[in-house]
């Protein structure tokens, strides 16, 4: 790596890979003073500072402890769900400065939904103790949404949720407003990332459902979502199970699908039948947490029709890990124990024998997690850094 430039050296720190300046020589073959040149620049930029002795070296001289500068940059994050959005502001670190929930309706299409979200985002600038400083700092803004998107045009693909929203430039409206680049992706992907960053950053394969109003999934493979050829990659909700109830007529118009049997709007729909009152998946939650055997008996059942999909990409995949997350990830384990049930009988033991199967550890704020990580990459990756500091 002798021509390693100043921005993949920011990465090398920043990925944890390097901590000293030693380490870094080492790993880059670079001269000493090519590396006190590069580093000098990235020092100036503000990315890197190199503290005070971290630990001796074995001459007696304090190796000096390099790291990435992150608490005076920041990103402003959104979670857009069916009928819930959450936004947020957080330090490039991850640390939440701000944050405000609301009740949206994504089917409404993106005027109205995107407006509220742009005055909610000045709202958090506003009310931050850092002030000016956030928005001054602000270095980029991700925005996750209930449907598959195209990364690479950064438009959502067909979302069976989502009508008015397919192509639409979601992003641009928050370029223009705020000055910085706007990424886009979705939710269960964003999920999954944060949770295999912050909870699972030695786990290769790390596979993340959501289980809400909908059902979506997002697969983690070295520490990045896999998102497929045109972003569909994980939109599991929509396969068709075994055996469907007649007349469970799936958000996407479709009959059979596994959203219309196990998702927590199914669940809402299964209850009301039966006279309980649940008018979101939450109440399905809280129900559950309040020992409703209908409740209990029901959310097991769809715990076992999601593991019946899952039994294939497990089969196919082996993960290490896998999450439930969703309002269903708070059912005190019976959502899980049905998952568990159908997947311990339908696979073979090697493919389970090493797979942890959890509820999601950061809950309702996985996808702003997920969605600042993938800003962070992307804007202090090395090609990016490079090309700010005039070297691209
Ligand atoms: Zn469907």
């Amino acid at each position: 790596m002798t021509g390693t430039t100043a921005g993949q050296i920011l990465q090398l720190v920043r990925s944890g890979e390097v901590t000293t300046r030693r380490e870094l020589q080492e790993q880059t073959g670079l001269s000493r003073s090519t590396l006190t040149q590069r580093l000098a620049m990235l020092t100036a930029g503000g990315y890197l500072s190199e503290a005070g002795a971290q630990h001796s070296g074995v001459a007696g001289r304090p190796a000096k402890g390099l790291s990435f500068v992150d608490t005076d940059k920041y990103v402003l994050t959104a979670d857009l769900g069916a009928t819930h959005a959450r936004l947020a502001l957080q330090d490039a670190a991850g640390a939440v400065i701000a944050e405000s929930t609301s009740r949206i309706r994504i089917q409404d299409g993106p005027d109205p939904v995107l407006a509220a979200v742009l005055d909610g985002f000045e709202a958090l600038l506003a009310s931050a103790p850092a002030g000016s400083a956030a928005r001054d700092g602000l270095c980029g803004i991700g925005i996750g949404v209930p449907g598959p998107v195209n990364v690479a045009t950064k438009r959502l693909q067909q979302p069976p949720i989502m009508p008015g929203w397919d192509d639409h430039p979601v992003t641009t409206v928050f370029e223009e407003r705020f000055g910085v680049p706007a990424l886009i992706d979705n939710d269960a992907n964003l999920m999954g990332l944060g949770e295999a960053r912050r909870h699972h950053p030695d786990v290769p394969s790390l596979l993340y459902v959501k289980v809400g109003t909908g059902i979506g999934a997002g697969l983690i493979l070295g520490g990045r979502p896999e998102r497929g050829i045109a972003g569909g990659a994980g939109d599991i909700g929509h396969i068709r199970i075994a055996h469907p109830v007649a007349g469970a007529v799936c958000a996407c118009g479709a009959n059979g699908c596994l959203a219309a049997h196990a998702s927590g709007g199914a669940l809402v729909r299964q209850l009301t039948e039966r006279g309980i009152a649940a008018e979101t998946p939450t109440d399905v939650a809280r129900l559950v947490q309040a020992g409703n055997a209908d409740a209990i008996a029901l959310v097991r059942t769809a715990g076992q029709l999601v593991g019946e999909v899952l039994a294939t990409a497990v089969a196919l995949l082996n993960p290490g890990v896998l999450v439930i997350g969703g309002s269903m990830a708070m059912t005190h384990e019976h959502f899980l124990i049905g998952v568990r049930e159908s997947l311990y009988e339908r696979t073979v033991p090697l493919a389970t024998r090493n797979l942890t199967i959890t509820a999601s550890a950061l809950q309702d704020r996985a996808a702003i997690e997920g969605a600042r990580i993938m800003v962070v990459d992307h804007v202090f990756s090395a090609a990016a850094v490079d090309a700010r500091l005039g070297l691209a």
